[in-house]
């Protein structure tokens, strides 16, 4: 029979994808001596099959669980069910990946009526026992029999009206008795069943509650967010109960190893004295830093520092530990790889490796490279002044400026209609989800940095700002109060979750500064990588912002962009427009010196570096008004009857735009179609790249131009090009007396150009894939039209697994690409590719082109850096590095 139970010391860390994460590290723990309950993980398969079977748990793991519990029962001195010395458990999921907040814990299963007595009469304290109690019925209530929280709550606010109190604590033992009966009644009336006495049944309830919470809808949005596979299922955690709500010497905390949100190497967490389980993370009570552990109880402070420690030096990585201490004895309940924000990841990767912990291979694995995305985020400029409202705790660095919107519905309704909105809440759960994805940024008046607010920010790269608890939330009313100040819903504010700060109204925002430590991880990278990273960049500006980000070349500049400014978009048109050669050649003699600027900027800003400089490639329609706005001009124009010569252009602007009308532009007259029909306008374009260069040579500086056609098909083609691009170097050097180094070559955007690439390779002496067409081309999916209606659809039936205009579709595309590798190297052995589509800064897609053996990817400036760390990352992970300390 399949083993579908592991008691804790029959597991590893390296099982997760059996044990789940939170039960692999507890079975580690187990294995290396520390102080974990005892407890079993039922696997992540008996999940999937349970779904296999229609919802029934496989035959023979309650027998299997029934099993372990005895062991567990002989290490504990406890009995499950057993009136007078009961076992209690707690029942947790635990996925493969980390799914905060999943499904909410179940603590002290096992109780019913005669193990309550049993309870209080071991600890001589009924009234902790009833607390225990009415706690179950709630969590339990909630999580296994769907009734909501807040019915319990009521219920439970009630009776401390009724006794006079503010606080839980405060009620006694008759008080919470009453509680008991009044929520066992209302479980009664919401489900029609008694709340139920037998502890093995209250068990496998729950087993398969935790079961049907991989398939809740927060879950579902969870995944789908993070790319988490659907098949994967969750393992089920059934661990002996400990307390850390039996007196002024329990407690319960969370704690990083290292500061989540700076990286600074200082054990970072709280703790509530007397609570129980998840009364920290749920952000009920604001909690005390783990700091002030030390003060209250040295002993165990002591303990967890050298625990935290040792599990940091086991795992080589910053952890996440839950702990409990009761009755002055610590006990560890979870460790887990700690989430981090991109400067946190940054900081322990790099102190790690000065302090010898890890290698430098070791480090760059250890950072996401979508992560540096928020590094390179705005922040509040500090010239700024600032009407500070309140502080709160710097739970997610980043700044953001929203309207105020108080619940998560109202979030994404208005965020999906493109306002920037905040999220403020009292503390948000796991349902808050929808409004969290869309919200610039969250504010909370409870919880603290471990919050469900403060972790789902961080690993979204969301600016947050939580506990602050000035803040007065009225939901009611939609609005908050801080001291006088009244907010109201649609209000503007900021927040800084680098400092806590909530400010009034927008602020201005800055550019971030790049920390030394960001420096030293990027340059390990380059040290590793064997691919270049260039950037796509139009303008001088660009190129200036790419370098500082540590590109190594222009990969892309399409100079289309160059034509639709202002002042020369009328020469633009005119060059359209003519209907003479002489008379295209007089437009073009305009634009010819203000494209030879432009490219000055460019090559000069990236002296030494090569620049791909793309010929013109969009239809020309694209740079004329459209067919409507002209109707609607003409009609005006005639309706009114007073200027006969503005109508008499704009009825020859119409004529013209309906002759260049296309039914599907994206494979129509465009790309180098247009040089071949006016090759007068490519040999402007050549002749500006290679007087700048002229120029600049000329003075001093060392220039690489590359000179791309765009949207080749043949060989054929790419002579016509190159002819007329040889014979303009020519002229221009001879021209200004100088020699400078230039190429010539293609983007591959087409399969047909990708299967005959060994014949374009005669002429091109480099190839750039342009993923974004060739994927619109390979898959004969238009972009702009796939991505709003069926792609959707292909991607929740899972036909397609990823979008391919973000991922490369390596299966496909890919294999387009591979064939032109192949084909160019055939030819010309030294030839050199690139890819230079959006794919250029994915880091799947940018491993794709490390394992393809491309030199170059090319993506904005500020996906540089992610692209380098990918970059590194194909290189180490292939083992071309691995084992460098
Ligand atoms: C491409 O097609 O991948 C490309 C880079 O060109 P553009 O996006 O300008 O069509
Ligand atoms: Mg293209």
């Amino acid at each position: 029979m399949s083993k579908y139970v592991y008691l804790f010391n029959e597991g590893k860390a390296d099982m997760k994808s059996l044990l789940g994460g939170k039960g692999a590290n507890l079975a580690e723990m187990t294995n290396i001596g520390l102080p974990v309950p005892p407890g079993m993980t039922i696997t992540t398969d008996t999940c999937r099959e349970y779904y296999k079977a229609d919802r029934k748990l496989p035959e023979g793991m309650k027998e299997q669980v029934r099993n372990n519990l005895t062991q567990i029962e002989a290490a504990t001195g406890k009995k499950f069910g057993d009136a007078a010395n009961p076992l209690l458990v707690s029942v947790r999921s635990g996925a493969v990946f980390s799914m905060p907040g999943m499904m909410d814990t179940i603590l002290n299963l096992g109780l019913n009526e005669a193990t309550a007595k049993g309870l209080a009469e071991n600890t001589n304290n009924l009234r902790f026992a009833y607390d225990a109690y009415r706690r179950f019925i709630q969590m339990f209530s909630d999580v296994v029999l769907e009734i909501p929280k807040h019915s319990f709550e009521h219920l439970l606010a009630d009776q401390k009206e009724a006794q006079g109190v503010t606080f839980d604590q405060d009620l006694t033992a008759e008080s919470l008795r009453v509680v008991i009966d009044n929520y066992k009644a209302l479980v009664l009336k919401e489900s029609g069943h008694p709340f139920p006495e037998d502890p093995m049944e209250q068990l496998f309830m729950a087993v398969e509650a935790v079961f049907r919470s991989w398939n809740n809808d927060r879950a579902i949005i969870y995944r789908n967010l993070n790319k988490i596979d659907h098949d994967l299922g969750t393992a089920v955690n059934i661990q002996s109960m400990v307390f850390g709500n039996m007196g002024n010497d329990c407690g319960t905390g969370v704690a990083f190893t290292r500061n989540p949100s700076t990286g600074e190497k200082k054990l970072y967490g709280e703790y509530l004295t007397n609570a129980q389980g998840e009364d920290v993370v749920a952000g009920i009570r604001t909690p005390q830093p783990i700091a002030k552990l030390q003060a209250e109880m040295p002993e165990i402070f002591d303990q967890f520092v050298k625990t935290a420690e040792k599990l940091e030096n086991h795992y080589r990585n910053m952890q996440d530990i839950e702990f409990t201490v009761e009755k002055g004895k610590l006990y560890m309940l979870q460790t887990r790889n700690g989430k981090r924000t991109a400067q946190a990841a940054i900081k322990v990767a790099h102190d790690m490796v000065q302090e010898g912990l890890i290698s430098k291979t070791e480090a760059l694995l250890m950072v996401e490279p979508g992560q540096l995305d928020q590094l390179l985020h705005r922040q509040i400029d500090s010239s700024a002044k600032l009407n500070v409202l309140a502080t709160g705790l710097p739970a997610s660095p980043g700044a953001a400026s929203g309207s105020v919107v108080f619940d998560a519905d109202d979030a994404e309704r208005l965020g999906k209609a493109g306002q920037k909105v905040m999220l403020v809440r009292m503390e948000t759960t796991p349902d808050d989800i929808h409004g969290i994805i869309v919200a610039q940024g969250i504010l909370t008046s409870r919880g603290g940095m471990t919050s469900h607010a403060a972790v789902v920010a961080r690993g979204m790269g969301k600016p947050c700002v939580c506990g602050c608890e000035a803040l007065k939330v009225d939901y009611n009313n939609k609005q908050f109060t801080v001291g006088n100040v009244v907010i109201k819903e649609g209000d503007h504010i900021s927040i800084d979750g680098a400092t806590g700060r909530v400010i009034l109204g927008d602020v201005p925002m800055k550019d971030p500064e790049l920390s030394a430590e960001y420096l030293a991880v990027l340059d390990w990278a380059d040290e590793f990588k064997r691919l270049d990273v260039r950037a796509n960049a139009d303008t001088p500006e660009d190129a200036l912002k790419a370098r500082e980000f540590g590109a190594t070349g222009i990969g892309l500049t399409r100079t289309e962009h160059m034509f639709m400014a202002q002042d020369r978009l009328p020469f633009v048109q005119q060059m359209i427009l003519a209907e003479t050669l002489e008379e295209r050649q007089q437009a073009l003699s305009h634009l010819l010196p203000m494209q030879e600027s432009d490219f000055y900027g460019i090559l000069k800003a990236m002296e030494g570096y090569p620049v791909c400089i793309r010929l013109l490639d969009p239809p020309l329609h694209e740079f004329l008004p459209s067919q409507e706005e002209l109707l609607v001009e003409t009609t005006v124009l005639k309706t009114r009857g007073d200027n006969a010569e503005l109508l008499a252009q704009k009825e020859e602007l119409l004529k013209q735009v309906r002759k260049l009308h296309e039914f599907n532009p994206m494979l129509g007259h465009r790309g180098c179609r247009l040089g071949i029909t006016y090759p007068e306008v490519y040999e402007m374009q050549m002749r500006a790249i290679f007087n700048a260069a002229a120029r600049l040579t000329k003075e001093g500086f060392k220039v690489l131009p590359e000179v791309e056609i765009p949207l080749t098909i043949s060989k054929a083609e790419m002579s016509f090009f190159k002819v007329r691009i040889d014979r303009i170097a020519k002229e221009v050097m001879s021209e200004f007396g100088v020699n400078f180094h230039y190429t010539s070559g293609t983007m591959i955007e087409l399969p047909r150009a990708a299967l005959l690439a060994d014949e374009l390779a005669e002429d091109a002496e480099f190839f750039s894939f342009g993923t974004n067409d060739l994927t619109q081309t390979c898959l004969g999916f238009s972009r702009d039209d796939a991505e709003g209606k069926f792609l959707p659809h292909y991607l929740e039936s899972k036909i397609l697994k990823e979008n391919p205009f973000v991922v490369l579709d390596r299966q496909g595309v890919g294999k387009l690409m591979e064939i032109a590798v192949a084909g160019g190297r055939k030819t010309r052995p030294n030839i050199v590719t690139g890819i230079c589509g959006e794919h250029g800064g994915e880091p799947s897609s940018v491993e794709f082109c490390h394992q393809i053996g491309l030199d170059f990817v090319s993506c904005s400036p500020y996906r540089v850096p992610i692209a380098r760390l990918a970059a590194a990352q194909a290189a180490v992970s292939n083992g071309e590095n691995l084992g460098t300390r």
